[in-house]
């Protein structure tokens, strides 16, 4: 039976580090860490998503400078707004809650934020840092994946990895840290002919095709570590991902539930991009450089 990649336990020991950081640091900065997150529109998962955000930013002390704006909203409005948080020294860190209403382009606004404030590491600058293996904010969701990886002390140098999905959110910046840690990685898509044999292949799957449950024992090779990214609502209630837990469990190493793995790291993430940037303004060693990929 595979060992569970707890992400809610990781976060949580994660979230104390981080609370210390801020309360060992907060005299001498003379104000706490900020972290704007911009919501534009009523998208239901999206609300759900910036109460746990800004619920987590409460626990380890993070000052949560929210701003919801109508979905009628324009870009130029969106844009003066990310502008007026850039110049706003009391945010260290923003977020563009993703996806925008019908009409409103997310490129040119992550584009518009300041790249030492990108708390979720998407701004072009930032993706071109991870490339070149030089400091920056890192994607929230892979960065969590890479601590849970690091965290249960998964070896990844020599090893065959396989991605599967390419968005530049999820699976690109996986494969570029998977790279950066020395693992051999293929990534997988729409297009991949032979998807199960291509799996079979990997010592470390991650999966985050936005699929729900297409990955099952026929794609997994006994012993891999499966991590899964995918998150869904299940017609009948609850959550499931991108993998078949019940038929990948029994074979994996080690496996990610859904929830309670990927989702809870990608939060802490965010929270460790605000607090290294809160740092880094200030010329202060932040201590988290285990986290930082
Ligand atoms: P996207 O829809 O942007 O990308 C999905 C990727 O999967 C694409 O590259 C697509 O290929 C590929 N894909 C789709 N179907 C197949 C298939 N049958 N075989 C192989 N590849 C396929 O999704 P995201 O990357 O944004 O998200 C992926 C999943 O992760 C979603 O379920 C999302 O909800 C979840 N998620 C979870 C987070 C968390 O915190 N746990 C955070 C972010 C996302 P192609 O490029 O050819 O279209």
């Amino acid at each position: 039976m595979a060992i569970r990649l707890d992400g809610r336990q990781l976060a949580g020991l994660i979230e104390q580090r981080l609370a210390a950081v801020v309360g060992a640091r907060q005299a001498a900065v003379g104000r706490p860490p900020g972290l704007a997150v911009l919501r534009v529109g009523d998208d239901p998962a999206s609300g759900v998503y910036v109460a746990n955000k800004e619920k987590a930013c409460g626990r380890v002390g993070i000052h949560s400078l929210g701003s919801h704006l109508p979905a009628t909203t324009s870009a130029a409005e969106v844009r003066a707004t990310i502008e007026r948080l850039n110049a706003d020294p009391a945010v260290d860190g923003i977020l563009l809650q993703l996806p925008l209403p019908a009409g409103l382009e997310a490129a040119p606004l992550l584009l518009a934020m300041d790249p030492e404030k990108d708390a979720d590491g998407l701004h072009t600058l930032n993706l071109g840092r991870l490339l070149k293996g030089e400091p920056g904010p890192r994607s929230c969701t892979p960065a969590g994946v890479m601590a849970l990886l690091d965290h249960q002390g998964v070896e990844l140098a020599g090893r065959r990895a396989v991605v599967v999905g390419r968005s530049i959110l999820v699976g690109q910046p996986m494969a570029l840290m998977l790279q950066a840690a020395d693992a051999t990685v293929t990534v997988a898509h729409s297009r991949t002919r032979d998807l199960e044999a291509l799996c079979r292949q990997a010592d470390v799957l991650v999966v985050a095709a936005g699929r729900p449950r297409m990955i099952g024992a026929e794609h997994v090779q006994p012993g891999a570590v499966v991590v899964d990214v995918g998150i869904h609502r299940k017609p009948e209630g609850g959550l499931c991902g991108d993998v078949r837990f019940e038929e990948v469990e029994p074979l994996a190493a080690a496996i990610t539930p859904v929830p309670g793995g990927v989702g809870p790291m990608t939060v802490t993430m965010l929270l460790v991009n605000t607090l290294v940037a809160w740092c880094r303004r200030h010329g202060l060693d932040h201590g988290l450089a285990d986290l930082v990929v």
